[in-house]
């Protein structure tokens, strides 16, 4: 089945005109309209839309301008903007709302003729661990129907792991594309703050959110990290030099390579299994030359409690702009005031709600010193912990969730679902590439290994993730039950 392949493996497909573009779009629409009812992974399907990309695509083939992703499926999370195609943010304030324009990244993705399958489920404005917060449908894990896939980019891991799609863009602000990749047997990358443009992205933490991509393999991952990223005059905070170049993946070498292990993310907050599962997978990179040293990187015990801070806050000022006027549907009521109250009483869900107001509390006059400023140092502090560490070691290991994937509903106590994103935090906190790649299993569920590296070493983390790749094998990738 043309589905169950990589992005790679199609693009050599494509390429030697094996198969045409239409073929393998229509090949994962089919398996779209006959399991997507099972998973929740998409929002909009524009089956036209998509066959009408790929045959554009297909021109690019034949004309002997394609490249990598020419003709490649990609699922798109629903915060990023699609010109013309709806872009809710699986939110009721955005439901029916279409962007005039198409975020960086999707123009990217259409300049190279890669083809948007769809638009996926998330949480909320991508608030969430487990996307439970769609305010449309949960997502499934297809590991386990009855398990999250983890959040907030639920619905692209899905589409992935499912094989609805060949990659998927996710965003990731805290953990939402590495969380879920770890909970869904993913590699899912959140690059460089300020390698891929935020344009278009609908901004939830701006300082913190970067877009990402999510695929089957490391090298699927490295393909679509370079289409998306680059250097974009729409985004204040884009770097020059900002693409990431494939070139040399695969020529790394594990022998001496100096990686250091955290040991505030080694201690029981993490399951039992999951730590055996790393502990494992050391030891086979161990054999293989890896140098592992613990390092102590104390500020990371205070990642989750600075992140709720600094996330809220920026998330207060950037949706304050949905106010019924200018973007969704608008509930009318006696005065002006009283229907921006209405709408946004209303269309926004319980969790968005609660972080406008933490956020909105954290940056009032009186407390903003106490708060927000206080948080911002430590930020500052973590960054600085973690730099001095990269002057000794490659790259940083740990697992990228406490746990595996767990029942839907299983997890009701609010603070214990924030702090299982204790692990992937602190590479928001400092703009650092940071990937989850899968290891092994556990209770026959996928286990996430996280691997974070400086800023601007987008290119070795991803050679050394394709090296450690080649160590663990992939063997256990594929859901059972597809
Ligand atoms: N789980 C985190 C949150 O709820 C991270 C979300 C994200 O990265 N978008 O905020």
């Amino acid at each position: 089945m043309l589905t169950t392949h990589t992005a790679a493996e199609l693009a050599a497909k494509l390429h030697s005109k094996e198969v045409s573009a239409r073929e393998v779009t229509q090949a994962f629409l089919d398996r779209i309209e006959a399991h997507d009812g099972e998973y929740g992974a998409f929002l909009t399907v524009d089956a036209d839309r998509a066959l009408a990309q790929a045959d554009a695509a297909q021109e690019l083939l034949d004309a002997g301008t394609a490249t990598s992703m020419t003709g490649i499926p990609v699922a798109v999370k629903d915060n990023i903007s699609t010109n013309g195609m709806r872009t809710t943010c699986a939110s009721k304030i955005l439901e029916n709302y279409v962007p005039p324009f198409d975020a960086t990244v999707v123009e990217q993705m259409n300049a190279v003729g890669a083809v948007t399958i769809g638009k996926t489920n998330l949480d909320e404005f991508a608030m969430g661990t487990t996307n439970e917060n769609s305010a449309f449908k949960p997502v499934r894990n297809p590991w386990d129907t009855d398990r999250v896939p983890g959040g907030s980019s639920g619905g692209s891991a899905v589409a992935v792991s499912a094989e609805l799609a060949a990659v998927s863009l996710g965003s990731d602000t805290g953990g939402s594309i590495r969380f879920p990749a770890s909970l869904c047997g993913l590699v899912g990358f959140k690059p460089t703050y300020g390698r891929v443009s935020r344009y278009g992205l609908i901004a939830f933490g701006s300082s913190l959110d970067q877009i990402g991509p999510f695929g089957r393999s490391v090298e699927d991952v490295a393909m679509t990290s370079e289409m998306i990223s680059g250097y974009d005059a729409m985004d204040s905070t884009s770097l020059v030099d900002a693409k990431i170049s494939t070139k040399g993946l695969k020529d790394g070498s594990l022998k001496g390579l100096k990686v250091g292990l955290p040991t505030q993310l080694f201690t029981d907050t993490i399951d039992s299994g999951v730590r055996e599962v790393l502990e494992l997978a050391i030891d086979n990179l161990k054999r293989e030359g890896v140098e592992f040293k613990e390092v102590d990187l104390p500020s990371i015990n205070y990642g989750v409690t600075t992140y709720y801070l600094i996330a809220p806050a920026e998330a207060s000022s950037n949706l304050a702009r949905f106010d019924g006027v200018r973007f969704g549907p608008r509930l009318e009521s006696d005065g002006h005031i009283e229907s921006f109250m209405k709408t946004r009483g209303e269309l926004f869900g319980p969790e968005v709600k609660l972080r406008i107001m933490v956020g909105t509390y954290a940056l009032s006059a009186g407390y903003y010193d106490a708060y927000y400023h206080r948080a911002q140092q430590v930020r500052g502090l973590m960054a600085s912990e973690f730099e001095k560490a990269y002057q000794e070691f490659d790259v940083l290991v740990s697992p990228a969730s406490p746990s595996v994937a767990f029942p839907l509903g299983g997890i009701k106590d609010q603070m214990a679902l924030k702090l299982l994103d204790f692990c992937t935090i602190p590479a928001n906190m400092g703009g650092f590439p940071s990937i989850s790649i899968p290891c092994g299993l556990s209770e026959d569920l996928p286990v996430g290994m996280l691997l974070t590296g400086p800023v601007m070493s987008d290119e070795r983390l991803l050679q050394i993730s394709y090296a450690f790749e080649q160590a663990f094998g992939r063997d256990y990738r594929r859901p059972p039950i597809l």
